[in-house]
């Protein structure tokens, strides 16, 4: 069957490009299983589909597998539609998940609202994408009759989500060095004790620091990386933020009763992956008012909202803090919003982190696209240590809630921000359980254990211990890849 060339040449949200204007087009399958972008930009799709009212209003009635179908086909045109719905209905599994919504809604009262992303099996939003992400890497990786080690440095919540959804996959291993002895005793027991034969890991004695610069070294080696088939699942992995963009669908239909009203979302900010995929929810035309990114002290992005001043940190600039998953120095993410900010101009975009590059940053206060931000929604604040603790108190004195310490930015930030009679919907990024030392500060007492965790911690682990050594981490790797 042959596609018109009118077709062809239209911007379409299948067809992929990088915001540095120097790949060739791709589809989806294409870009699914790489990481940047060959010009060293990110992948975006050429355009977000405009969803009509009555498209929207279909939507309101869909579970979350067929809303997830709904939205992510959009952006797919080379898997056949009944695999990516079986896919899709895979993942979104209520024994996964805990219940059939996938993403609950939690009312603490009139128009304040906390969606519930952290029911997956690490307890953190990132469940959400990974899990899909497994099923997309098996099936992509078995149609093209390959396997793919991974390799990752994590702190915590992104390298468990990834074993948990590659665990057991065939034709991928996961190898993921962390920080020995630096996570929490629930996070090191949720990775070590899985006892899947494709899941490795490695604890580097060392920082988070050491791990990642080991991962970088063993990737920019490209005969290695080729002869052992390395791959990786960062956040800047566009089948995660596309995966995401489904749970701001289903927010919104569960706080409010027709697709005339608007509302706004708090979202606990890194990255930059989470919110950017809410920023591709209204640009597809969903009634979101505002999108109120949370930062911590480490507050690069709410610096760039305020001020028009993209600015990335040292490591030494950049704070430890008690809400460590947004302890970032630069927000890896963040080019794919520039990149509509400055009307997809991906000259101009190259050129800006070719400044962030030399000068470590860029000031668009001046620039002509800075007078457009306020279309976008965005606000942003930052929170403390203080003020996190301060609102883990007061939700659970309020509401009996507990709130982790990511999500109490969110709402420190979201309810400072928001506008009045706009519902707010604060995004819960993890479960108090994973930082039991914070919980413990602010209520006196230990978080509570989801069922099937107890005992967690005195399971048995299985991790390899190395120094910060590139060539032994190799020596281990290669003696695991044999096929
Ligand atoms: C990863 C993470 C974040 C930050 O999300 P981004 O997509 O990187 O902005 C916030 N909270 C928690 C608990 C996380 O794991």
């Amino acid at each position: 069957m042959s596609v018109p060339a009118s077709k062809l040449a239209q911007a379409s949200p299948a067809r992929y490009i990088s915001t540095r204007g120097r790949m060739p087009v791709a589809r989806f399958c294409d870009v699914l299983l790489g990481g940047l972008a060959p010009d060293g930009g990110l992948v975006v799709p050429q355009a977000y589909p405009r969803l009509g009212a009555d498209e929207l209003a279909a939507m309101r009635k869909l579970s979350y597998p067929d809303l997830a179908f709904a939205i992510i086909s959009r952006y797919v045109d080379d898997i056949a539609e009944a695999d990516l719905k079986a896919m899709v209905h895979r993942a979104y599994r209520c024994e996964v998940f805990g219940s059939a919504e996938i993403t609950p809604l939690k009312t603490l009262e009139p128009g304040l609202h906390l969606l519930q992303l952290s029911n997956g099996p690490t307890l953190a939003f990132k469940d959400v994408a990974m899990q899909l992400l497994g099923e997309l890497f098996e099936y992509v990786l078995a149609r093209e009759g390959r396997t793919l080690n991974i390799l990752g440095a994590t702190s915590g919540d992104t390298g468990s989500a990834a074993e948990y959804a590659m665990r057991g996959r065939k034709g991928i291993r996961v190898f993921m060095l962390s920080p020995h002895g630096k996570m929490s005793p629930f996070q090191r027991a949720q990775m070590y004790s899985l006892q899947d034969a494709n899941i490795f890991n490695i604890a580097i004695r060392g920082v988070f620091d050491d791990c990642q610069d080991i991962v970088k070294a063993v990737s920019g080696d490209a005969a290695f990386k080729n002869a052992h088939r390395i791959g990786a699942v960062n956040s800047i992995n566009w089948a995660r933020v596309v995966a995401q963009v489904v749970y701001y669908f289903k927010g919104y239909f569960s706080a409010t009763r027709g697709n005339d009203e608007e509302v706004s979302f708090a979202v606990p900010s890194g990255n930059f992956g989470n919110i950017f995929a809410g920023h591709i929810a209204r640009m597809m035309g969903l009634p979101i008012r505002q999108l109120i990114l949370a930062s911590n002290e480490n507050d690069v992005l709410d610096e760039f909202f305020k001020s028009g001043r993209y600015r990335v940190r040292s490591s030494r600039e950049t704070a430890q803090t008690s809400s460590p998953s947004m302890d970032i120095s630069k927000a890896s993410n963040f080019e794919r919003f520039v990149f509509d900010l400055v009307q997809r101009d991906a000259v101009m975009v190259a050129r800006l982190w070719r400044e962030v590059e030399e000068a470590g940053g860029f000031n668009l206060a001046e620039a002509p696209c800075w007078r457009t931000l306020a279309q976008y929604g965005f606000a942003s604040g930052r929170s403390s240590h203080a003020d996190r603790v301060a609102a883990i108190r007061r939700i659970h004195q309020k509401y009996g809630v507990t709130i982790d310490p990511h999500t109490a930015d969110g709402i420190n930030v979201g309810v400072a921000q928001r506008e009045t009679g706009v519902p707010l919907i604060c995004l819960e990024t993890a479960l108090p359980a994973k930082f039991a030392e914070t919980i413990r500060e602010a209520l006196g007492r230990d978080p509570e254990v989801p069922p099937g965790y107890e005992g967690l911690e005195s399971r048995l682990q299985r991790v390899a211990v190395m120094d910060p050594d590139v060539e032994a981490v190799k020596t281990y790797i290669a003696g695991r890849t044999k096929n």
